[in-house]
């Protein structure tokens, strides 16, 4: 029997529409909607595809969003001005800049410009750190978030289950790590992080019940290397030409021909888990908004 679709589209529209009722009930009690902030600096393509999406789905489930567009040659110290001006703005709950930024500046520096308790994106050290330690869910790592999303809502568990995570870079690859590895109802899971530099990478792949692959590279994980029965999500959306159409079309990091009569549930690309990574955006700009008035009201009673 072909694997299950686990159908992320549908999945990100259901958890939307719940986002939606909590934007009007934010706006019920204090007066105006979440407002979220999306810088873009340079004018790559695919950057200026995907804020166009979060700026749509801000739209849809009622957050106000505000587009900040910036020249490629901005200097470092003008877009630190500008994440400065934001995080004083009270009326701005999140503040995203949608990487990568040009190489003229650095990632890192901006990432700890943005106040913690607005940074949607979940990439500044203390929110990382809380992630880590675990206990109450603030702002979230959207993609690895997105990621447990997917498997609980598809009732698929990962407590006690192996599962092997494939790439380590700080967006998607470790804060999965660390998601998975928590004491969770839904992750508990036994991980394994594999890298470039892992050997017998075949075998921890072969040995998984649940694969994530977050890998930039086009239908590496083929079908033959999966345990029969294994659920896999590719995270990976990979641009490639196909020679049959003449266009351009998007793959994941996983062969999901050869894929599909191997594992027991797989997600496509696109439609698996690039929506739900919007869908936990908008779900960490509604908690950014929620926390920062529960921290603002907690201040005034004091
Ligand atoms: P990075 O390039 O930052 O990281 C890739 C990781 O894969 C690295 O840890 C690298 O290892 C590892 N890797 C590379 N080659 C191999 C190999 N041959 N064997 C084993 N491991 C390997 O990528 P990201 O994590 O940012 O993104 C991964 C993919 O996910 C991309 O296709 C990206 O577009 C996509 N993505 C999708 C999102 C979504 O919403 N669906 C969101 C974010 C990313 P090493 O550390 O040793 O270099």
């Amino acid at each position: 029997m072909p694997a299950k679709i686990i159908d992320g589209k549908a999945i990100a529209a259901s958890i939307n529409e719940e986002t939606k009722r909590e934007v009007e009930i934010f706006r019920s009690k204090y007066g105006r909607a979440p407002a979220l902030a999306v810088i873009l600096v340079g004018d790559d393509p695919a950057s200026q595809v995907y804020v166009r999406n979060k700026i749509r789905t801000c739209a849809e489930v009622g957050i106000r969003s505000e587009g900040i567009p910036m020249a490629a040659d901005t200097p470092e110290a003008a877009l630190l001005d500008k994440i400065a001006e934001l995080n004083a703005d009270d009326t701005i709950d999140g503040i995203l800049v949608q990487s990568p930024v040009p190489e003229t500046i650095d990632e890192a520096r901006v990432i700890r410009a943005i106040d913690p308790a607005k940074d949607v994106d979940c990439f500044c050290e203390s929110n990382v750190g809380k992630l880590l330690i675990g206990g109450e869910r603030g702002l979230m790592p959207c993609t690895p978030f997105g990621v447990l999303e997917l498997l609980r809502r598809s009732g698929v568990s990962c407590r006690g289950k192996d599962v092997v995570v494939i790439g380590r870079s700080n967006i998607v690859g470790k804060p999965m790590a660390a998601l998975l590895m928590q004491k969770a109802p839904d992750a508990d899971a036994t991980v394994t992080v594999v890298h470039s530099a892992t050997e017998h990478l075949a075998e921890h792949i072969a040995r998984a019940d649940i694969v994530i692959a977050a890998i930039g590279k086009p239908r590496f994980v083929k079908g033959a290397m999966l345990k029969k029965g294994a659920v896999v999500i590719d995270v990976g959306i990979n641009r490639i030409f196909d020679e049959k159409t003449g266009k351009n079309r998007l793959v994941g990091d996983v062969d999901f021909d050869e894929a599909l009569p191997v594992a027991g549930a797989i997600t496509p690309v696109p439609g698996g888990v690039g929506p739900m990574t919007i869908a936990m955006l908008m779900r960490n700009a509604v908690t950014a908004a929620n926390l920062r008035r529960r921290d603002a009201d907690a201040a005034e009673k004091k």
